[in-house]
């Protein structure tokens, strides 16, 4: 027994060391990363499920590393997080972001595509948001009205009152604010009446049953009534197949997003990204 968990030990302790090596470089790495403008966004569609047309796109962060290529938000967001180097990142995010809806703009007068940023809870606590917000959209010349800013419940467990305060000016600015995971969270429904939210995107792990299973299904119908209620819109995430797109339109769910609708791509011009659109 001893021999084993000595074994156990050598063998856990340098795999555990290098991650922790790993994880310090990588931290070295973004510090850099910014200066260097090695990030980038790709645009995925979010679609009007009546009419299948495109309304707008989320933008979602890449890290273009020189040597470990292109790093998913999952491999570097919680390590900007915790130095804080999100907010600038989440800062040159918004700014890139708008200035890119503002391009759409030009390019497709009428069409009025939006686009949605990702705000993490550190980058939504620094005092300096708003300001961040409104330089981005008088840089790009951006109509308020076409940028969404994607916030999570996690926002709501803390200092409920500055919260809201500071939604309130973010949405007296006219930008839109939806609730990303929508369903995922632990807190009560009653912060949809305390917060001053516009859209709710229903998370995916209720979307991948809803072609086949009566219970994911009753959800969805529940969160569309609520959403009539409480005048929000609805934007089903993670949509992969088209039994999934069926239901969800049979159900009224306005808007959608997913692999089956759209991947995410780096191409910013909107008729090449919308080429790929229903693509089957
Ligand atoms: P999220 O905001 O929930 O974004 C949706 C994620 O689901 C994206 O992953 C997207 O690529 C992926 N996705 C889209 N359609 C499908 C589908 O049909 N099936 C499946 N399985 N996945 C799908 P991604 O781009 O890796 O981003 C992961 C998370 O990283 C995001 O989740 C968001 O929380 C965070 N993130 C991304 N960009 C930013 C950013 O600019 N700032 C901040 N703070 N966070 C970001
Ligand atoms: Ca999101
Ligand atoms: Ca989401
Ligand atoms: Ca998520």
């Amino acid at each position: 027994a001893k021999t084993n968990g000595k074994g156990r030990c050598e063998v856990f302790r340098p795999s555990h060391h290098a991650a922790q090596l790993d994880r310090e470089r990588l931290q070295a790495d973004l510090h850099q990363a910014l200066d260097r403008q090695q990030f980038v966004l790709h645009y995925q569609p979010i679609v009007d499920l009546a009419s299948e047309h495109i309304s707008g796109y989320e933008a979602l962060l890449r890290w273009q590393h020189p040597e470990r290529g292109l790093v998913p938000p999952v491999k570097f967001i919680a390590l900007a997080e915790d130095s804080g180097l999100i907010v600038p990142i989440g800062r040159w995010a918004l700014r890139e972001a708008t200035r890119q809806a503002a391009a759409w703009q030009t390019q497709h007068p009428g069409a009025d595509l939006r686009v949605s940023v990702n705000v993490s809870v550190r980058q939504f606590q620094h005092p300096g948001l708003i300001e961040d917000i409104t330089d981005a959209l008088h840089h790009a010349g951006l109509d308020p009205r076409l940028l969404t800013l994607e916030i999570t419940e996690s926002l709501f467990v803390r200092d409920t009152e500055g919260t809201a305060g500071k939604l309130r000016q973010i949405r007296e600015l006219g930008v839109r604010l939806a609730l990303d995971d929508f369903g995922t969270g632990y807190s009560s429904l009653s912060y949809l009446r305390r917060f001053p939210i516009d859209i709710l995107k229903i998370d995916k792990s209720f979307v991948s049953g809803v072609g086949v299973n009566a219970e994911d299904r009753a959800v969805i119908g529940a969160i569309v009534q609520l959403g009539q209620t409480l005048q929000l819109d609805l934007v089903a995430e993670g949509i992969e197949t088209t039994t999934e797109l069926t239901a969800l339109q049979a159900l009224g769910v306005q808007y959608g997003q997913g692999y089956h609708l759209g991947r995410p791509a780096a191409t910013t011009a909107h008729e090449d990204l919308s080429d790929r659109h229903l693509e089957r």
